[in-house]
């Protein structure tokens, strides 16, 4: 049994739990394929306007999951003591039934461990018995899973980045630059037959600084098949399609050129990084690289970049020490207790927190945060993110903080962090 699992909200902190679980009863659970425009907008058309921008995302992952016989949407309610994850994300499966492919079958458990081991056990075992597993399968699978999530939240805390840690765990993060390497291949022979001279040997990256980041068959079938890659040359990113022996390119621009990975060739990117930059916020908005147009990536190539999953759980409740009253979500918890760890001491140069429209946890956590930031004379800014936010309007804010926190820091500490 093939069951898919969307590479959206959830996917991003508790996949590794989830795909452990799966191994360990013999089934195979796929995630979707990276954010693209066309999983965007059938996001956008499917989940409601009121929603927010992650859910929306989520959507749009669901109608992209293809070749699977089931769907899994857990109802993640606590994964700590104490805490609940957000309301949103609680009203799943049943809020996103609109995007749910029709026939298409849903699994769903939930998942609270306020309720303590034991009861968090017996839902597992009887979303267990749905699939025709036993009890102690169902045990063997817990821990299982429990310990692929721990190496993942190691791995985060040592500092290794999010494709690093998930490696191990997603089939499709490993293989992506070894099937992008052999598509690019593909590709150069399918051009043999189509109108462009064939591909010299030697002619990769490290002649012309030529990248494929992204590589898919298109087409429903017969000489309507063919393949489509993103090509990246120095700053250009190019969608190349083969379909039929017909090559055609397309340069690509804005939120879409963003999924790129930085290559590390441009002048920019060579520079070396002389501030340190905390970048807090939801880790489906920090990692989301399609949606928040690769704001890390771009942060990265000119700033050390701290990220709230390195940061300890001793050192979060030490940042949350001064809050009169703790909060009930575990994101909006971890968020608000790194970036006033951040805030504290001389770790990081400034702060910016990664917001989008719509979050309710967000509209309280960035002002808490803000007035942690202020007390404590740390820049601080707050960028939100929906699906019409645009490249330039992003690349500006960014570069002006960047630009007023080295002066703040290398030459005129009087100068006001917050305006
Ligand atoms: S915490 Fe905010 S961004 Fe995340 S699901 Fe809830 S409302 Fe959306």
């Amino acid at each position: 049994m093939k069951v898919g699992f969307p590479r959206a909200v959830y996917y991003y902190d508790y996949f590794p739990f989830w795909a452990g679980f799966f191994e360990s009863l013999n089934l195979e659970l796929v995630a979707s394929p990276l954010t693209n425009r066309r999983i965007m907008e059938s996001g956008l058309k499917k989940a409601s306007d009121e929603t927010c921008l992650p859910i929306k995302i989520l959507a749009g992952h669901i109608q992209a999951l293809k070749d699977v016989d089931a769907l899994f949407l857990p109802r993640m309610v606590s994964t700590e003591e104490q805490t609940y994850l957000c309301p949103k994300l609680l009203g799943l499966p049943e809020s996103i039934f609109p995007a749910v492919p029709q026939g298409m079958p849903v699994l769903t458990v939930n998942f609270n461990r306020r309720l303590g081991k034991r009861r968090l056990l017996a839902e597992l075992e009887h979303f267990g018995a749905s699939l025709g597993k036993s009890r102690v399968e169902v045990h063997r699978a817990f821990e299982l899973g429990g310990e692929w999530q721990e190496r993942f939240e190691k791995s985060r805390l040592k500092g290794l980045s999010f494709a690093e840690s998930m490696e191990e765990f997603d089939p499709v993060v490993r293989p992506k630059r070894r099937k992008a390497e052999e598509g690019s291949q593909n590709l150069a022979s399918a051009t043999v037959r189509g109108k462009e001279p064939p591909a010299r040997e030697g002619q990769g990256a490290e002649v012309t600084g030529r990248e494929v980041t992204e590589q898919e068959v298109v087409g429903r079938g017969g000489s309507d098949r063919g393949v489509a890659e993103r090509e990246v040359v120095g700053r250009e990113v190019t969608e190349r399609k083969v379909v039929g022996g017909e090559v055609t390119n397309r340069k690509v621009a804005g939120r879409e050129a963003a999924g790129r990975e930085p290559t590390g060739n441009t002048p920019e990117e060579r520079k070396e990084p002389s501030l340190t930059i905390a970048l807090v916020g939801h880790s489906y908005l920090t990692q989301e690289t399609y949606a928040n147009l690769n704001l890390l990536g771009r942060l990265q190539s000119q700033a050390t970049v701290r990220l709230v999953e390195e940061v300890e759980a001793g050192r979060i409740a030490e940042g949350l020490r001064s809050q009169r009253k703790a909060l009930f979500w575990s994101h909006a918890r971890k968020i608000l207790g790194a970036g006033s760890f951040f805030s504290r001491g001389d770790e990081v140069d400034g702060i910016i927190y990664l917001s989008c429209f719509g979050c309710g946890t967000d509209s309280i956590t960035q002002d808490l945060l803000a007035r942690v930031a202020r007390r404590e004379h740390k820049p601080y800014m707050v960028l939100t993110l929906d699906e019409h936010s645009g490249e330039a309007g992003l690349v500006t804010r960014l570069e002006a903080f960047l630009d007023m926190t080295e002066r703040r820091v290398r030459r005129e500490s009087d100068v006001s962090a917050h305006g």
